[in-house]
C-alpha cells in the first residue's frame, strides 16, 4: 500500500534521479573529461549538463503522474533532443550549433557515426537512459486545462532561452547548407564558361593537387617534428617547397575543402577551382577515397563530379577499412595515360582519418609497433597511429611524385591537408575539433617538375616559404602555379604574390 502511494516518486527516482546523479558526478569529478584543454569549454558544458538534468529532474517530479502525455513527448523532441545535439557541437567543437555542424551531421555515414558515438559513449549512455526511460513510462493522462497552461508556459519558457531551446537554430542551420547545396547545383548546370584566361604556354602540362586528412604539419619531419614520419620528403633535396605557416580556415572536412576549390570571381563566391581549369583547356580529374554522397547530397561529391571523371575508390565507409591511399596512385597512373595535353588532377585522400589504424597496412605500423590493433585508450599511443598514417601519406605521395617523373614535362604536385587535427585524446579523431594550433596548421608542400623549374625559376626564387597565408584561397595560388591570369582572379590572393623583391 504504502509502496504504491510513493510509486511515482520511486519511479521518478529511477528514471531521472539516478542519471542525475551520474550527470552530477562526472560534473564534479574529472573523469573522462577529454576536451580539457578548453577549461573555459568544459565548465560551460558542464553547467549545460547540469542545467539540463537539473531541468529534466524537476520537470518530472513537478508534472509527471500527471502531465499530459502529448506535451511531454513534444517537450522531448522539440527541446530535450535538440538541445543534446547543441550540447553534442559543443563537445565535438567547442561551438554550439552551425551550419558546418549540422552540414557534417548530414554527410556523415553510418560508420563514421558509430565511431563518434563511441568516443562520445559517456555522454550519449547517460542521456539516453534519460530519453528511453522517459519515452517508456506510462504516462497517466488527466483532463485538465491547467496543464495545458504549464505547458504554453513551459514553452514560453524554453523559448525565450533561445541557446537552451536550439530546434531553431538547427532549422536554420540547416536551410542554410541546404541553401549552399543548390547553389552549387546551379552553378555547375549552368556554369558560363570564362573567356580569355591568360595562359603562359601549351605544352604538356600535368597538375595535381592531393587534399590530405586530418594531418597537422607539425607532426611531420619535414616541419621539424621529432620523430622522422617524412623520410621520402625529407630526402628531397631540390624541387620540394615546404610552406610553414599556412593554417586552414574551417575543421570540417566539407567546409575546408570547399574554402580550397572556391574562388570569388565578379563578386560571385562560387566559382570552382575545376570550372577554371575546365575553361583553361584542362581535361579534370577527381578521384577520392573518401566517401560518396551520403543520404544527403554531399558538397565534396557535387565538387568532385563537376570533373570530367569523378570516381571514389571508398564505398562510404568512413569509419571502417576500405582501400588505402595508395589506390589512388593507380587511378592516377590511368588518367596519366589520357592522351589530353593538359591535365589537372585532384586526389582526395583519407590520410588521418579516425579511425587511424585502418589508414595503412602493417608494415607502416612503425610507431604504434606491436601494440597494434590494440585499444587506442592511450594519448601515447594514439599519436603513434597518427605518426604511423603520416609515414604512410609520405609514401603515398612519393608514389605520386614518382608518376609524373616519368611523365617529364611541366608538372608540379601541391600537398596540403583539408584541416589539421589535435591530437591529445582518442576523442580528438574525430570530427576534428577547433581546439588549438594542430586543428589549423596544414602541412602545403610544392613539388615541381625539373622542367617546370627550368621555365619558371625566377617565379620560384620568389617564393617565401614562411608567408602567413589561408589555404581559403589555395584555389588563386593552383591559378599562379599553374602560371595563368584572368583580369576577374585577384592575383594578390596567390601565396606566390607580394614577397617580391619587384623586377
Ligand atoms: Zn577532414
Amino acid at each position: 500500500m504504502a509502496l504504491k502511494k510513493y510509486k511515482d516518486y520511486i519511479v521518478v527516482f529511477l528514471f531521472f534521479g539516478i542519471p542525475f546523479f551520474v550527470e552530477s558526478f562526472i560534473f564534479f569529478s574529472d573523469i573522462n573529461w577529454q576536451y580539457s584543454y578548453v577549461p573555459e569549454a568544459r565548465s560551460t558544458v558542464k553547467i549545460l549538463e547540469l542545467v539540463i538534468t537539473l531541468f529534466s529532474f524537476c520537470v518530472s517530479y513537478i508534472y509527471l503522474s500527471e502531465f499530459r502525455k502529448y506535451f511531454f513527448v513534444a517537450w522531448i523532441f522539440l527541446f530535450y533532443m535538440p538541445m543534446l545535439l547543441n550540447l553534442s557541437a559543443f563537445r565535438i567543437t567547442g561551438t554550439l550549433i552551425t551550419d558546418s555542424f549540422m552540414q557534417a551531421i548530414f554527410n556523415t555515414d553510418f560508420s563514421e557515426a558509430i565511431a563518434c558515438l563511441k568516443a562520445h559513449i559517456m555522454f550519449i549512455i547517460v542521456n539516453v537512459i534519460i530519453l528511453v526511460s522517459a519515452l517508456f513510462y506510462k504516462v497517466k493522462v488527466r483532463k485538465n486545462k491547467r496543464y495545458g497552461l504549464y505547458g504554453v508556459a513551459l514553452f514560453i519558457f524554453a523559448f525565450s532561452m533561445s541557446e537552451f531551446f536550439p530546434i531553431f537554430k538547427i532549422v536554420l542551420e540547416s536551410s542554410r547548407y541546404f541553401k549552399d547545396i543548390s547553389a552549387y547545383k546551379f552553378y555547375n548546370e549552368k556554369h558560363v564558361p570564362l573567356t580569355n584566361i591568360k595562359i603562359s604556354n601549351n605544352s604538356k602540362q600535368v597538375y595535381v593537387l592531393v587534399i590530405g586528412e586530418s594531418v597537422d604539419r607539425n607532426h611531420m619531419g619535414i616541419y621539424g617534428y621529432k620523430r622522422q614520419t617524412t623520410p621520402y620528403f625529407s630526402a628531397m633535396k631540390s624541387n620540394l617547397f615546404a610552406f610553414n605557416n599556412v593554417e586552414a580556415v574551417y575543421s570540417f572536412t566539407s567546409e575546408a575543402v570547399k574554402a580550397i576549390f572556391t574562388l570569388n570571381i565578379n563578386g560571385y563566391n562560387h566559382y570552382t577551382l575545376i570550372n577554371f581549369f575546365k575553361d583553361a583547356g584542362f581535361k579534370t580529374f577527381w578521384f577520392s577515397n573518401q566517401g560518396k554522397s551520403h543520404v544527403f547530397e554531399n558538397e565534396v561529391a557535387h565538387l568532385g563530379k563537376s570533373s570530367d571523371y569523378f570516381y571514389s575508390i571508398n564505398n562510404g565507409n568512413i569509419g571502417k577499412q576500405d582501400k588505402y591511399d595508395i589506390s589512388l596512385v593507380d587511378l592516377l597512373k590511368n588518367a596519366l595515360k589520357d592522351k589530353a595535353q593538359k591535365k589537372f588532377i585532384v586526389l582526395h585522400m583519407m590520410g588521418s582519418h579516425f579511425p587511424l589504424w585502418y589508414r595503412y597496412p602493417n608494415k607502416f605500423a612503425k610507431f604504434s609497433s606491436d601494440k597494434r590493433m590494440a585499444k587506442a585508450d592511450s594519448v601515447t599511443y594514439t599519436n603513434s597511429l597518427y605518426d604511423d598514417s603520416i609515414l604512410y601519406t609520405d609514401y603515398v605521395l612519393n608514389e605520386v611524385i614518382k608518376e609524373l617523373r616519368k611523365e617529364g614535362c611541366i608538372s608540379w604536385m601541391l600537398y596540403l591537408s583539408d584541416h589539421g587535427q589535435e591530437i591529445k585524446s582518442e576523442e580528438d579523431c574525430v570530427w576534428g575539433s577547433r581546439k588549438g594550433r594542430g586543428t589549423y596548421e596544414i602541412p602545403f608542400v610544392i613539388w615541381v617538375s625539373d622542367e617546370y623549374r627550368r621555365k619558371n625559376g625566377e617565379f620560384i626564387a620568389r617564393w617565401n616559404l614562411s608567408k602567413a597565408y589561408l589555404s581559403d584561397k589555395t584555389a588563386y595560388s593552383l591559378i599562379d602555379l599553374a602560371r595563368m591570369k584572368h583580369d576577374s582572379v585577384d592575383s594578390s590572393k596567390s601565396i606566390f604574390y607580394g614577397d617580391i623583391t619587384d623586377q
